[in-house]
């Protein structure tokens, strides 16, 4: 008997758009790129209950047939290509013919469309694939469709979608995307009743600024705009100036007209900012590229972001050259407009010798800090250790240990651990402000200032957020934290844990609260703000090494910023001994939670060998 067989249609949509359709928002990128490639000028799009209710895309574009409406839900079903070769010379969104046959497997849809110059327009409603009407109506020219109920008959998928603000920041974050690649195009974007963007048509510039102006004051202030015209690539945009960098910046990468992802060329962008800008900060950058379709490998997977150049290298270098040469021209003059557009025409390698760098930003800190003040809460002394039963507990297995988890950690306050003796004074010495070396069991050890006082405050922050224990200080000032839809959507979700350790926040507007306290463990010298866009910046990039948990990557990016505002020239020898016994007492004294080396150890033999 043969056992092969053909699924059904509707089991193979079924699989199909488990790819295509992943939540709310690939559906709105599907429908609004086919609005877009219908050649509507305004798009309207209306979610509800973070796209899981309901999705509604309204265009005013080219709209179909009642034969075209019908069929676009066939998988393959596509008006775009109709050979392979087609593949090749690609200028629209979408292509495989797959989006509409995905959607309509796994939603309730309902489709009102209606052809420029007829007079009437069709219905159509399909639920899992299965056509339950169509009709002759009276509707609006364009089309309209509505996307009920996601994953209605995948329960599991349905379960698998993320909290309201994630499924809701994932909407803005792709409707962003498109809405910058096309600023020609009126969008407006609707959560219930409240208007998320209100977009008119317009320019790159304007679009860019009505997306982003608001978080960053002023940011046509901060923009360069850069090009450069190469027989392999046409490159326009615009890119921040060096002070503008940061931990969290909006980046952009286009490539004929479609947003997409692209670790390499980023490094490239940052590169050309060489020295200028801090080795964790990014630069704003908004760059499109425009390429002949047969040099890149387009979109074979749908859903994918990333996509293959063939001229890779070249183009790397013609990013680079073509920032450089603007930010030379800005810092030439430096009140030099947004708007100022000099085409450049850079030659594929072209030398970039002459090319002036602005100076780099200064740092500042507060040299009179000092760490061990009583009046901070979290500083109670710490009193003591026996370091050599430590150092031979904790040290001397070398190798990175797990983190521990939350519950595992210290209970109560990590710094103080419960066993301690008297005060074992060791001589040590500091070097430079950041490394403290001293001897033990025959060896030398070199600790990392910076590094240990991020795994102590890293240890501390996170008992604080498992126990809600963080104390706090009052800030004379409230500072204000603007932020945008899809951060204030992020935001949610980490305000309890920013409570539990010491922040006081209330909301201030929209998309803004006041800060009005901050931990107690921070000193005058970190700015809050800076810090939270930080950690938003942070949690967004998703693929952070260390434990996954949002906990630790809260702990992590304050205990960093603790760490780092805290050098402190005149540490005392009590205070470097404090400093030791918190770090051996620690939950793993060697490496930071990003896993960096905290203490280097030169044993007998080795230091013997250098003799
Ligand atoms: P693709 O976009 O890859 O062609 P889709 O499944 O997304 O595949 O759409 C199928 C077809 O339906 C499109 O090729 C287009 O002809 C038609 N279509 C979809 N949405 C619209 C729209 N908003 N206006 C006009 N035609 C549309
Ligand atoms: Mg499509």
């Amino acid at each position: 008997m043969d056992i092969i067989h053909l699924l059904p249609d509707s089991v193979a949509n079924q699989i199909a758009a488990g790819e295509v359709i992943q939540r709310p928002a690939s559906v709105i990128k599907e429908l609004v790129e086919n609005s877009v490639d219908a050649g509507a000028t305004d798009i309207k799009i209306i979610f509800t209950d973070a796209g899981r209710t309901s999705i509604q895309v309204i265009d005013n574009g080219k709209g179909m047939s009642p034969t075209d409406a019908r069929l676009a839900f066939e998988r393959h079903a596509t008006s775009k290509i109709s050979g392979a070769a087609d593949l090749f010379a690609l200028h629209t969104m979408g292509f495989r013919g797959e989006a509409l046959a995905s959607i309509a497997a796994v939603a309730q849809v309902e489709v009102h469309t209606r052809m420029k110059g007829e007079e009437l327009g069709t219905v159509i409603e399909i639920e899992a694939s299965k056509v339950v009407r169509q009709e002759i109506e009276q509707c609006a020219e364009g089309t309209r469709f509505i996307v009920k109920n996601i994953f209605f008959n995948l329960p599991a998928r349905r379960k698998f979608l993320k909290s309201n603000d994630t499924e809701r920041r994932n909407i803005i974050q792709e409707v962003q995307r498109i809405v910058l690649a096309h600023p020609n195009v009126s969008f407006r974007l609707f959560d219930g009743n409240d208007i998320i963007y209100d977009l008119p048509g317009g320019n790159f510039k304007q679009r860019i600024v009505s997306i982003f102006g608001k978080k960053t004051r002023d940011i046509s202030r901060q923009m360069v705009s850069v090009s450069a015209d190469t027989i392999l690539v046409k490159l326009s945009g615009y890119v921040g100036t060096p002070e503008s960098a940061g931990a969290k910046t909006p980046q952009f990468f286009f490539v004929n007209n479609r947003y997409m992802n692209h670790p390499y060329f980023r490094k490239a962008v940052i590169q050309a900012y060489d020295r200028m800008i801090s080795a964790e900060d990014v630069p704003p950058f908004f760059i499109n590229l425009e390429v002949d379709p047969a040099t890149i490998d387009v979109n074979i997977h749908p859903t994918k972001t990333e996509i293959k150049f063939e001229n890779e290298r070249e183009i790397w270098s013609i990013i680079t050259i073509a920032i450089k040469e603007a930010l030379g021209k800005f810092n030439i003059a430096p009140s030099i407009d947004f708007d100022t557009t000099g085409n450049i025409d850079i030659p594929v390698a072209r030398p970039t010798a002459g090319v002036e760098k602005p100076e780099m930003p200064g740092i500042t800190f507060d040299p009179t800090y000092n760490p061990f003040s009583e009046s901070r809460s979290y500083n109670k002394p710490y009193v003591s250790h026996n370091w050599q039963d430590l150092y031979e507990k904790s040290i001397k297995s070398e190798k990175p240990r797990q983190e521990p988890a939350l519950w595992q950690t210290h209970q109560g306050n990590a710094l103080e651990p419960e066993n301690s003796t008297n005060p074992d004074l060791t001589e040590s010495l500091i070097h430079k402000n950041r490394y403290l070396c001293l001897s033990m069991s025959n060896n030398l050890l070199i600790i990392d200032i910076v590094r240990a006082w991020h795994r102590i405050y890293y240890d501390n922050l996170i008992s604080m957020i498992s126990n809600n224990s963080g104390s706090t200080q009052k800030v004379l000032f409230p500072y204000l934290l603007e932020l945008t839809p899809d951060d204030f959507c992020l935001f949610s979700e980490i305000e309890l844990d920013l409570k539990a350790i010491g922040f006081e926040i209330t909301a201030f507007g929209k998309y803004a609260f006041q800060i009005e306290g901050t931990p107690a463990l921070f000193t005058e010298n970190i700015d809050p703000v800076e810090v939270i866009n930080k950690l938003l910046a942070k949690i967004k990039e998703g693929n952070i090494d260390i434990k996954n948990s949002l906990h630790s990557i809260i702990a992590d990016t304050f205990a960093k910023s603790i760490a780092s505002a805290k050098v402190d020239p005149g540490m005392s020898a009590k205070e470097r001994n404090i400093l030791i016994g918190k770090l051996f007492a620690s939950s793993n004294p060697n490496y930071t939670p990003d896993g960096k080396k905290i203490i280097e150890q030169i044993d007998e033999e080795e230091l013997s060998r250098r003799f």
